[in-house]
């Protein structure tokens, strides 16, 4: 330190307590199971009553689904009392958050020693990396294969980053195509980790796997794999637990939108919030949210996407709509028994077992999300996953289990992609 003036140590502290990452010592993952609907609807008033307080991993949904939430030290006494005394099931999933961070952070800072990645080839599929380097992935990909790849920017993000779609294409113009994103909510990190990791198995099965050729000599593939680049950078400066975007909310202090809560599908029903402090905070008006409207004029002005996959993590399931509503969709015997093949496919891969069904049934009633808006839009291959796990790890899935989740999820989109090829 060079400088000794008092002011400047003041302002330096400052800068550090600002620039500082939040830690998460003392709080604990609860695992809480309701044994019926009496009890779900207790865990439903204790989210209320802890409004902005408990982080819902997992939010209530059946008496088949555990409930996980975050909960901050200083309200874990009195959330666990309140269990208590209602004779809720509950065990601590996770004893010490900041614990499991600091082994996530380690694992990383021990891949970056190798350095940056000079290509995609050398690029490390096993650990989680800063947006920056998933963006220099992306350019390497492309300038690598110019043939097959190429970047287009839909958009900016509320902070000016590009939002970018990985286009691959052999020929054509407008071909039909298949659209996939991932990490749209920015703390489900092997979700944009799987995502960068099909867009090099595309450029390297093309050609050799006879499924995936088959697939791109008819549809292009659109795969945009940092879809809330905000958040991203967010979660690996700030906070790990971030899930929405960045932008402020007028009148109030709370940042950011659900951006699978802002589509104008079933927008401002049950299943999200009107609060902007909620993490399902729905946002001011559908489509609100850059990085959402830019996937909206996107997708009305290609208008040749044929199936749209949209990719979560965690609790190992595989919906398609609705999510707003109990109406059935006038596709569901189709698309269930194509959820059905397509779990099977990804469970023969390492035995990893999957949920499927409609979003309500399966997790909740959620209105604006995704995959309703585009099966309005009439994009009857709409479906969701949530990635690994059931909750041992939730979002802070280890980095060695990067690779084999995006193998197995890959052997399910193969399956949706060639159901859709042979089906538009
Ligand atoms: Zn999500």
């Amino acid at each position: 330190m060079c400088f000794s003036m008092r002011a400047v140590l003041l302002l330096t502290a400052f800068l550090c307590a600002a620039l500082a990452k939040e830690t998460f010592h003392g709080h604990q993952v609860l695992r809480i199971q309701a044994k019926d609907e009496a009890q779900l609807r207790l865990i439903k008033d204790l989210e209320q009553m802890f409004e902005n307080e408990l982080d819902f991993w997992r939010d209530v949904s059946d008496v088949s689904t555990p409930v996980d939430v975050r909960v901050p030290p200083h309200a874990l006494d009195q959330v666990k009392e309140y269990l208590d005394s209602w004779d809720i099931r509950f065990e601590a999933m996770i004893e010490d958050l900041q614990a499991m961070l600091d082994e996530e952070q380690e694992e990383m800072e021990s891949a970056a020693r190798f350095g940056e990645a000079r290509d995609t080839d050398s690029f490390n599929y096993k650990t989680y990396h800063p947006i920056s380097e998933l963006y220099s992935f992306q350019d390497m990909l492309v300038a690598e294969n110019p043939s097959l790849v190429s970047k287009i920017v839909i958009g900016r993000s509320y902070e000016g980053r590009p939002l970018n779609v990985l286009k691959f294409s052999t020929g054509g113009s407008n071909r039909p195509a298949i659209w996939i994103d991932t990490g749209i909510h920015s703390r489900e990190w092997v979700t944009q980790a799987s995502g960068t990791w099909f867009a090099k198995k595309i450029v390297t099965d093309y050609g050799k796997d006879p499924v995936l050729t088959a697939i791109l000599n008819k549809m292009d593939i659109l795969l945009e794999t940092v879809t809330n680049p905000d958040g991203y950078a967010y979660s690996h400066t700030a906070n790990r637990m971030w899930r929405k975007t960045r932008k402020p909310n007028s009148g109030s202090s709370c940042v950011g939108v659900d951006p699978n809560r802002n589509w104008d599908a079933g927008y401002g029903g049950p299943g999200a919030s009107s609060n902007p402090c909620s993490e399902t905070f729905r946002g001011p008006r559908a489509h609100s949210e850059s990085e959402v409207k830019s996937i909206v004029d996107f997708v009305k002005s290609h208008g040749n996407i044929k199936e749209f996959i949209s990719i979560h993590a965690y609790s190992q399931m595989l919906m398609y709509p609705y999510g707003y509503t109990q109406t059935p969709v006038k596709d569901q015997a189709a698309l269930h028994s194509l959820a059905q093949r397509a779990v099977s496919a990804l469970t023969a891969v390492y035995g990893t077992r999957y949920r499927y069904g409609s979003i309500i049934n399966v997790i909740y009633q959620a209105s604006g999300g995704t995959i309703d808006w585009t099966y309005n839009q009439g994009i009857k291959y709409s479906y969701t996953f949530e990635l690994r796990d059931t909750g041992r790890y939730g979002f802070i899935l280890p980095a060695n289990q990067i690779e084999p989740t995006a193998e197995e999820t890959w052997a399910a989109l193969l399956v949706l992609m060639t159901h859709a090829k042979n089906n538009s």
